[in-house]
């Protein structure tokens, strides 16, 4: 089948570990991959950031990246696209007519409007996956929320508009619900991971200390990269790697690496933690490997690859009890779940963890069985039959000539 996939400030060409380039990119390019496996033609649209960018770029058999022309091309915001979104819908649309997909796949809430409004007059359905909403970035951030104002209101249209709506985890289920999805037309999809490349043989990053903590991600507040440091303080002999951010050479510079050191300073923990910049991803599993536990103390995470990635590396995670984590990581199996933002309850657990080799070992264990459940191959079915159901969905409509209730077609 053609599949189409609009992703619009997240490239799959795009270098990962910076403000708005994580997770997102990872699932796009990793889900249109396993999609090409399958033997499906995937184009990915995302706007020109850079005047090099070609029109289409080729990354594999059955797998292109198509740039689309939208505001100036160079690097903005997301939080600043929103403006450019009417420009994305109208250089969308005339491709989408000429490639003629079976689907578009729209990644985050501002693909979902440009796809809707591309998609009118053509026949095709669009599914949505949000990656992050609104409601909950509000709720937990309160006035350092930078999203439009308008956001919430487009989502909620959105969530009612689109043929099918993807839940990253359970918990997102009753978010979407909650904005006014019918729960008929929401599937959970997850994230994956690849168990090849995060793998737990392989070579390890050189550590200089007795017992190794590992917290990777975009360097953002709500990553808690805060309570690690925080934890520190209580662990003897423990040093902390941040993998994530600008480049080793700018991330000093960078304003939530110089808030983390200034915290670090006041914590008497300096000397023990080592902000390392962005790490390519190929790179990743060596650092993984290289690390006693992997730390994930987010306040709220819509999905969170990085577990997976610790665990699919034997790595036990010691994460908090939200999100995707709640779906992904077995408290107390493959690594323990705490509440959010308690570094003491963080650091208490992670001594008992640093202190049990044994217990490590086996969590470790557990937890490459238990990414099992999300290769890239396995979400991508799920994805496919998410398709398949926006595609019926399409053709009730189609048949009644006139909006047929979705829970019908769910
Ligand atoms: N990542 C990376 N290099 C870095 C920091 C992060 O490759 O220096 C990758 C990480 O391995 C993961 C992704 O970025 O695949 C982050 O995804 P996650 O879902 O954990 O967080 P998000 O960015 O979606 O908030």
């Amino acid at each position: 089948m053609k599949i189409a996939m609009v992703s619009e400030h997240a490239s799959p060409l795009a270098v990962i570990g910076g403000v708005d380039a994580g997770g997102q990119n990872v699932h796009v390019a990793a889900l249109a991959s396993a999609m090409a496996d399958r033997g499906h033609e995937v184009v990915v649209y995302t706007r020109r950031d850079s005047p090099q960018l070609a029109q289409r770029v080729e990354l594999r058999a059955g797998l292109t990246v198509e740039h689309l022309d939208a505001g100036p091309p160079a690097p903005i915001p997301k939080d600043d696209l929103l403006a450019y979104v009417p420009d994305l819908a109208a250089d969308l649309r005339p491709r989408l007519a000429t490639f003629s997909p079976a689907v578009v796949h729209a990644h985050f809430w501002m693909s979902g409007l440009a796809s809707l409004e591309a998609v009118r007059g053509l026949d095709v359905p669009v599914v949505q996956t949000f990656h992050a909403l609104g409601t909950v970035k509000r709720r937990m951030q309160g006035s350092c929320d930078t999203s439009p104002a308008a956001r919430v209101e487009h989502e909620r249209s959105i969530a009612r508009e689109a043929h099918r709506v993807i839940a990253s985890c359970t918990e997102e289920v009753r978010e979407l619900v909650a904005l006014g999805a019918s729960f008929a037309r929401i599937d959970v999809v997850p994230s994956g991971v690849d168990c090849d490349r995060f793998a737990p043989v392989g070579p390890v990053a050189r550590r200089t200390s007795t017992r190794r903590l590992l917290a990777i991600g975009r360097l953002v507040p709500r990553k808690g990269v805060d309570d690690v440091i925080t934890a520190l303080q209580w662990l003897p002999d423990t040093e902390l790697i941040v993998a994530g951010g600008p480049s080793t050479a700018d991330v000093g510079a960078d304003p939530e690496a110089v808030r983390l050191m200034q915290l670090a300073e006041k914590c008497g923990v300096a000397h023990h933690v080592q902000l390392v910049g962005q790490v390519p991803h190929t790179e990743l599993p060596a650092l993984i490997r290289s690390a006693d536990l992997v730390t994930c103390l987010p306040w709220y995470e819509p999905f969170g690859i990085v577990p997976l990635e610790a665990m699919s590396c034997g790595v036990p995670v010691v994460g908090t009890a939200v999100g995707g984590l709640l779906d992904t990581v077995i408290d107390g199996v493959t690594g323990v779940l705490l509440p959010p933002r308690q570094p003491a309850v963080a650091a208490a657990a992670i001594q008992d963890l640093l202190a049990d080799e044994q217990r490590r070992r086996a969590m470790g264990a557990a937890g490459r069985d238990r990414v099992g459940h999300y290769t890239w191959a396995r979400v991508a079915r799920s994805a496919e039959r998410t398709y398949l159901r926006s595609m019926l969905a399409r053709a009730a409509v189609r048949t009644d000539g006139q909006p047929a209730p979705r829970e019908a077609v769910g």
